[in-house]
């Protein structure tokens, strides 16, 4: 999954840090990220590489230890993007993008969109309307007028995969731009726990009734701003799928051998249609 790089490690803990030169820098423009692009090779931009050309708002925003250490920043940037093979990469793309170090790069780049996205959307109070200001000893936002503190938001969220036996219950999704085979997914509701999302959600998208719900893994999802906690589970009785037309183009059940989804090294959801076609975890 696309977070899972080891040997580097993420280091969200807050500092109070300066930039150095070989520190990376994070520009996003309209849901598109500021990257270094030379043949296939990716890289994101160093300080020293765009320093120049930052206009305002440089931000730490975490670290990653490992092969190779060095801080993340957000700035905003102009008249970048032309000169040396730098371009806006739309974040919608890096899913299809693979390659040796790639990973990494999604990975930071996913986390930052996530912070990149709380500090755009907090600049001022939702209480009085006052202007937010930056704490210096944690990642929290505080209102200059009323006091009002905000920490950054996650939205949590579960995928589940229910199964019968030999089969399992896959869905594509309407109105889209991913068309590939999916599993029902939902976010958790205010009063709910993780399981009681995935019975809802089951009953809402297909009509079924679920049992014996089992958590299996979990991923941050940085450019939906969200986590998601994957589940497996059981049929409960009838088998019979009524779709949700408003959110689903496809329901179905299929057996091991008719899955055709690969694996792509970086989504929850294929790890857990393969993992299932695969026989491991799956509820026999
Ligand atoms: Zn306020």
């Amino acid at each position: 999954m696309v977070h899972e790089i080891y040997p580097d490690k993420l280091d969200n803990s807050y500092k109070n840090k300066s930039i150095t030169d070989s520190d990376r820098v994070m520009v996003f423009k309209d849901r598109c990220v500021l990257i270094r692009k030379i043949a296939d090779k990716y890289a994101l931009p160093e300080y020293k590489d765009i320093k120049e050309n930052i206009t305002s708002g440089l931000r730490y925003l975490f670290s990653i230890e490992g092969r190779e250490t060095c801080g993340y920043f957000l700035a905003q940037a102009e008249h970048v993007g032309s000169t040396d093979g730098l371009v806006f990469l739309p974040l919608s793309e890096m899913r299809y993008i693979k390659g040796e170090g790639f990973k990494e790069i999604y990975f930071t780049v996913c986390t930052a969109y996530h912070l990149h996205k709380w500090y755009a959307d907090n600049r001022f109070c939702g209480r009085c309307s006052g202007r937010m200001i930056h704490s210096d000893s944690e990642r929290m936002l505080c209102c200059e007028a009323c006091g009002n503190q905000v920490y950054p938001r996650i939205n949590p969220a579960i995928i589940v995969g229910v199964t019968d036996g030999d089969r399992i219950l896959l869905t594509r999704y309407a109105g889209r731009a991913y068309k590939g085979y999916a599993l029902v997914a939902g976010f958790i509701e205010i009063g709910e726990t993780p399981e009681q999302t995935v019975c809802r959600e089951v009953s809402e998208e297909t009509g079924l009734k679920v049992k014996n719900i089992r958590y299996y893994k979990s991923q941050p999802g940085g450019i939906d701003g969200n986590v998601l906690t994957g589940f497996f589970c059981e049929l409960d009785g009838d088998d019979t799928i009524t779709m949700d037309k408003t959110e689903l183009a496809e329901a179905n059940w299929y057996r091991r051998d008719e899955i055709t989804v690969e694996d792509d090294g970086y989504s929850l959801t294929r790890e857990m249609i393969i993992a299932f076609k695969n026989g491991a975890y799956a509820l026999k």
